[in-house]
Order: C-alpha cells, then sequence, then structure tokens
C-alpha cells in the first residue's frame, strides 16, 4: 500500500504527515488526487454549487502588502458600485439560477459604508423573494456590524487568514493597529458567534512561507472548525511592496500543484466542508478551476461584476475574464462544469453540509 492510502486510511492527519502529503509527486500526487475525489463525491456529492461574486468596491482603507488595490495604490481608478448596478448583478444571478451571490470589497468601516451594505441585503432578499442566498467578504468589521449584516439576511462571511503563521503574517502586512493578527482571529470567532457559516483561506506560495506553515494552515483550519474554505496561489502584484520579493517565489507551476494539493488534503481533513475552486487557479492554468473541482472543491464562483469595472479590481496581474461581461462567464461556467465531469446546481444555497451537520450535533 502506497504511504499516501495509507495516511488516508488511518485518517490521522498530523503534521508531519500534511507535510508528506504537500510534498508528493507523479504517481502519489494522482493517488492523493483520486482519494480526494472519491472522498469528495462520497461526502458532498458532485453538484458544484454557483455563487456569483459581485466586486461591489475597490475602495480600501488597508495596506495588505500583497494586494493590488491596497490603499497606497495610486494607479487604480476607485469605484463603488451604485445600488442599482448591485440589484442588476444580484438579478442577473438569480434569472440565471446561480442560488448565491457573493458581495465582496475592500475593507472599509464608516457608518455610511455599513448601512450601504446592510440596505443590499435587504433589497437583495426582497428582489429574489428570499431565495438568493449572501456571502459577504468585505473584511474586519466589529462583532455588531456583523451583526447587522447577518440580520439583515446575509448567512456566509469570507475572512481569510491569509497565513496562519503570525511570523509570516505579520510579514506580509504592516505593522499597525489596522492589519493586526489577533484582530483577525477575533473577527473569525465574532463571525461564528454571530451564526455565520464561515469561510478562511491562505495564499499558497507566498515569499518565506515553508511547507510547515502550509500544514499548520491546514491544522487551523481544523482547529477553527470552519464551515467553507477558499485557497489559491499568491500572485504577485507589480504595484505592491511584496512585489520586490518576486525572485525568492517558488514557480508557478508549482505554486499552482501545491495549491491543488492544499484542496486535496483539505478534503480528506475536512470531508463534509465547501472548498471553493478559486480564480486565482485559472490565472496560473487555463483549467485550473476544473482541475480544483475534480479533485475536492465543490463551489465556483462566476464573476457578475460590470465589465467596466473589472480592470480595477485586480488583487493581483494577470486576473482572468476581466474583459468580460457577466453573460459571458455565464456561457462559459456550464462548458467549464461539465468538462470537470460534475453537475451544476440549480437555484440552491449549497449551504456548507458541515456547518448542518455540527449543529445538529450541538442540538441533538
Ligand atoms: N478586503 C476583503 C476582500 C477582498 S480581498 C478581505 O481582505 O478580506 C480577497 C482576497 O484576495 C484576500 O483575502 C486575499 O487572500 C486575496 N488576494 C489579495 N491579493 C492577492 C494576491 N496578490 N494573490 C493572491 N490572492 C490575493
Ligand atoms: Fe484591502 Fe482586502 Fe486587499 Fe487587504 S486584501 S488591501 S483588506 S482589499
Amino acid at each position: 500500500m502506497s504511504k499516501v492510502t495509507e495516511i488516508v486510511r488511518i485518517n490521522k492527519f498530523s503534521k508531519e504527515e500534511i507535510i508528506y502529503l504537500l510534498g508528493v509527486q507523479g504517481e502519489e500526487q494522482n493517488k492523493l488526487f483520486q482519494l480526494a475525489s472519491e472522498t469528495k463525491l462520497k461526502h458532498v456529492g458532485n453538484k458544484v454549487y454557483l455563487r456569483g461574486l459581485i466586486e461591489m468596491s475597490n475602495i480600501c482603507a488597508k495596506n495588505c502588502l500583497y494586494c493590488g488595490i491596497r490603499k497606497d495604490n495610486t494607479k487604480i481608478e476607485r469605484y463603488l458600485l451604485t445600488s442599482a448596478e448591485v440589484i442588476e448583478a444580484a438579478k442577473f444571478a438569480f434569472d440565471n439560477n446561480y442560488g448565491s451571490i457573493v458581495l465582496q470589497s475592500g475593507e472599509l468601516n464608516s457608518e455610511t459604508f455599513i448601512s450601504y451594505v446592510e440596505s443590499l441585503v435587504l433589497e437583495i432578499k426582497k428582489l429574489s423573494d428570499g431565495q438568493l442566498g449572501i456571502t459577504l467578504s468585505c473584511g474586519e468589521q466589529t462583532e455588531e456590524t456583523y451583526h447587522r449584516w447577518f440580520n439583515a439576511g446575509a448567512h456566509r462571511y469570507l475572512l481569510r487568514i491569509e497565513s496562519s503563521n503570525k511570523a509570516l503574517y505579520e510579514k506580509i502586512h504592516p505593522i499597525d493597529s489596522l492589519h493586526s493578527y489577533e484582530t483577525r482571529i477575533n473577527c473569525l470567532s465574532s463571525l461564528q458567534k454571530t451564526g455565520y457559516q464561515v469561510g478562511t483561506g491562505v495564499m499558497i506560495g507566498l515569499p518565506f512561507q515553508t511547507l510547515e506553515d502550509l500544514a499548520d494552515d491546514l491544522l487551523f483550519m481544523q482547529k477553527m472548525d470552519i464551515d467553507m474554505c477558499g485557497m489559491g496561489p499568491y500572485l504577485e502584484h507589480n504595484d505592491t511592496p511584496l512585489f520586490a520579493y518576486t525572485g525568492e517565489l517558488i514557480p508557478l507551476k508549482e505554486r499552482f500543484y501545491l495549491s491543488l494539493k492544499m484542496v486535496a488534503i483539505l478534503r480528506l481533513m475536512m470531508k463534509d466542508i465547501n472548498i471553493a475552486a478559486t480564480t486565482a487557479l485559472q490565472t496560473i492554468d487555463a483549467m485550473g478551476r476544473e482541475k480544483a473541482l475534480k479533485i475536492g472543491a465543490n463551489i465556483f464562483m462566476p464573476n457578475i461584476t460590470p465589465k467596466k469595472y473589472r480592470e480595477n479590481y485586480k488583487l493581483y496581474e494577470n486576473k482572468p475574464c476581466t474583459d468580460e461581461n457577466p453573460a459571458d462567464c455565464a456561457n462559459c461556467i456550464e462548458a467549464r462544469i461539465c468538462i470537470a465531469g460534475c453537475e451544476i446546481a440549480k437555484d440552491e444555497w449549497g449551504d456548507s453540509k458541515h456547518f448542518t451537520n455540527k449543529n445538529n450535533k450541538t442540538h441533538p
């Protein structure tokens, strides 16, 4: 029996074993992918759930050292979608049977922003007669704000830990109160307490990052008992401070396979969570998202941001689909999911089975 098969059979993923799995190549890597694929089919099925992604605003108060829309990048034009534009995008998702949307933006903490998001959530719920699921990804907020948005109707939240290693976190963020590792952890706890299905994730192939860090990231997600995960390769952006370390990065192809292995291992460790096939994977490999769906991911996020804004929401270079309209993406999705051998879920929220399972356990 191969070592990969043995680790999966015993179903105990210690740090040492995860590091081993992150390093497998060739036949062993294929085995890892095959076992993760089987686990996915067994625990969450072959359906892919859609979340129409609305990149609502690129205005951000933060200066994360890796991100193309960081506050100090003066080379981009800042925008905030009008409420009519957001509603139109949400209607598009609803009419195309996507089931759910994600509202994502730069991070702002002003009352104007908070109440704007709140009113959008209320309106989207109204237009779809409560049928469209809403995920938010608007960064760190107070527990009170998380409550307000939850009460308005959002029920899932994405906030990546980026790296669970505090020292590495501090190397990729400015060291100040606005970029605190502790705050990020507290926000994840507040979100769980509020009642959201909570998603987190990391960037893979960051400068200074080791396989040990990535193993710890997976253990962190398990310990936090997260419901969803979105993770993908770190991709450099010219106009960011972290670009200076480009020469020290592992090659793109390696970053890609490391990301797929992270998805596969997480699927084996947390069998019933939702895992997204992220856009960053497609930046490296045209079939990147399909490959992730095959080996463990079950969520796909078609971009439904109006075309004219996409150029200015480049978190990293060469982001795909920036010259397309929501309708172009809609045509492409069906083909992509079909190629991956999966079935598209229509008009379904596709909530995290893990969330349901753990709540049934706590409240029998
Ligand atoms: N402001 C919100 C949401 C937008 S950023 C937040 O920070 O949570 C969404 C994600 O984009 C981040 O969590 C980060 O992991 C990812 N991202 C940003 N810059 C990136 C880069 N250069 N390469 C890969 N992913 C990046
Ligand atoms: Fe702002 Fe999010 Fe980018 Fe950080 S990662 S600069 S919070 S948009």
